[in-house]
């Protein structure tokens, strides 16, 4: 496709190859990109909430994962359709800014394009929607601000702070261990978090599996685990008050950067060079000895020639240790990373004696299997980002959907203020609020419309935001009594990011594709 322009100035498509391009313009386009985002929000929908299902997904290689993670089951999806994309961007942007409400957020998107199409339908042009929605959006984010409360805990007093991962971690698999898990995410969160800045660095939390033992096994190590033996079997395997080399240059003669030859024709050339070659690694060794290092740990590898002379000369290493990881063991041990041997000096070896001062802290996760540990993981990671985003601000809203109603009751009602045709956008974007509860709802065998009908009344009728959806049968819906919350800016990240997409999806006029497609 090429633009071109006449002798006018007016701009004009050349479609080279007509034959082999499909183009859908107009109503025809949105519509298709209505229907194509809509399938990729019908599938998250029945995962929604703490009854919501999970999904089996098979990569191509045959690895399977059960999740019911939204972000990670849009990943594995392997969508080709470009709008169906957009969704699946949408619910990493979701996941990378605040790490939680990935099913949620791309709900919302698709109920708000279901509703965009019937407007669509009536005869409302596309600009007048997505301007009634950005105003509805914004309506919404400022109601949120409006029913927020404070969210209060300290470094001494942990409990709501658990209390709320424990929410998170209830509508996934590992609920069954959620207390121990929430505490664990919580302490380690607490270990790297700088509370007077209201800053933590999750990059400091290292997360770590081993299959075998079971899920209540799995615990939080102040200072971090590396999975990996030592170089020889014969070194020992425990060292005290170690002082270690950190290295990212190998055990192994230099390398010739261009290409050359050496040409080995008698018996004493080939002695000449395996002995040149043992003063190399001899230096090598010397150099880390003289540093006075006990332990080497290398982001290489050495080949069996070196690591005989390290035994022999007993400095202890382990090799090929990933560069994250190596990164994570210089902050923790106060060391340098080497990059060459002759810059190794003593005050650059990381010295363990006080490792338990470490900011680093290790997650090591056990469990039955591969699946298991995988899901652990996730699941560890959104509770991480929950805790961590209470640090950073603790407003909080209710969840089960009452915070969704609560903005849905307060756009309707702004939309009576609007004389325009913006109005009608503003009315759909409040009845596309409700898809959260009725997707809860409908997730825990509940009849969808009878319920949400039976909340929303009880919000108005007792003014209060915090009636959600009962998804438990605990016998309340008031989700201040039952403990669920989420954060602000996390729930107003969610309105904010699903109007944006759905905005940009309306715009598109004109779809011009391959035709194989
Ligand atoms: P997401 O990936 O969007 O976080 P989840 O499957 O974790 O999706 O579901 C989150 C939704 O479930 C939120 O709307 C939250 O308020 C709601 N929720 C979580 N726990 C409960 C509960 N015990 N009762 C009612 N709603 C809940």
């Amino acid at each position: 496709m090429a633009l071109a322009f006449d002798e006018f100035g007016r701009p004009f498509i050349i479609l080279r190859e007509q034959e082999k391009k499909s183009r859908l313009r107009g109503l025809d386009a949105q519509k298709a990109n209505i229907a194509a985002a809509k399938a990729v929000a019908r599938i998250l929908r029945t995962s929604l909430g703490p009854k919501g299902m999970d999904k089996m997904l098979q990569s191509p290689d045959g690895d399977v994962t059960i999740t019911n993670d939204g972000a990670t089951i849009l990943e594995q999806m392997d969508v080709d359709n470009q709008i169906a994309k957009l969704m699946v961007e949408l619910s990493r942007s979701q996941d990378y800014e605040i790490g939680d409400g990935t099913t949620g957020v791309v709900v919302m998107a698709g109920s708000l394009l279901e509703q965009a199409e019937k407007l669509l339908e009536r005869g409302i042009h596309p600009i007048r929607i997505a301007e009634g929605y950005e105003m509805a959006s914004r309506i919404a984010v400022d109601h949120l601000e409006h029913i927020s409360t404070k969210f209060e805990f300290s470094a001494d007093n942990i409990e709501p702070l658990v209390q709320t991962c424990m929410t998170t971690l209830s509508s996934k698999i590992v609920n069954r261990c959620k207390r121990a898990l929430a505490e664990i995410a919580v302490k380690a969160v607490l270990a790297v978090a700088d509370l007077e800045r209201k800053d933590v660095n999750l990059d400091l939390i290292k997360v770590e599996g081993k299959v075998g033992g079971k899920l209540e096994d799995t615990e939080l190590i102040y200072g971090i685990v590396v999975d990996k033996d030592m170089s020889h079997p014969q070194m020992p395997k425990r060292i005290e008050n170690a002082k270690i080399a950190i290295l990212t240059c190998p055990f192994e003669p230099p390398k010739p950067k261009t290409k050359h030859k050496v040409d080995i024709d008698t018996v004493e050339k080939f002695q000449t060079l395996r002995e040149q070659e043992q003063k190399y690694f001899d230096e090598m060794v010397q150099k880390c000895k003289d540093a006075g290092a006990t332990l080497v740990i290398c982001q290489w590898g050495f080949d069996d020639e070196a690591n005989h002379l390290l035994m022999n000369r007993n400095l202890p290493a382990v090799r090929w240790v990933g560069g994250v990881e190596l990164e994570l063991i210089a902050i923790a041990t106060g060391g340098r990373i080497v990059p060459r041997f002759q810059e190794l000096t003593p005050e650059k070896l990381g010295k363990v004696k006080k490792c338990a001062n470490s900011r680093v802290v290790t997650m090591f996760i056990r469990g039955g299997n591969k699946m298991m540990i995988e899901e652990t993981k996730r699941s560890l990671h959104d509770a991480l980002c929950v805790a961590r985003n209470l640090i950073r601000n603790n407003s909080i809203v209710y969840g089960g959907g009452s915070a969704e109603i609560a903005c849905s009751v307060a756009v309707e009602a702004a939309a009576d203020r609007h004389p325009g045709v913006e109005q009608y956008a503003i009315r759909s974007f409040a009845d596309a609020l409700d898809a959260v509860p009725l997707a809860l709802a409908e997730n825990s065998g509940l009849s969808p419309i009878d319920t949400l009908t039976a909340v929303k009344a009880q919000q108005v009728k007792d003014n209060n935001p915090h009636c959600g959806i009962d998804c438990n049968d605990v016998g309340t819906t008031d989700m201040k009594e039952q403990n669920v919350f989420e954060t602000l800016i996390g729930k107003q990240q969610q309105i904010l990011l699903a109007t944006q997409v759905v905005k940009m999806i309306l715009k598109i006029d004109d779809v011009i594709s391959p035709s194989e497609y």
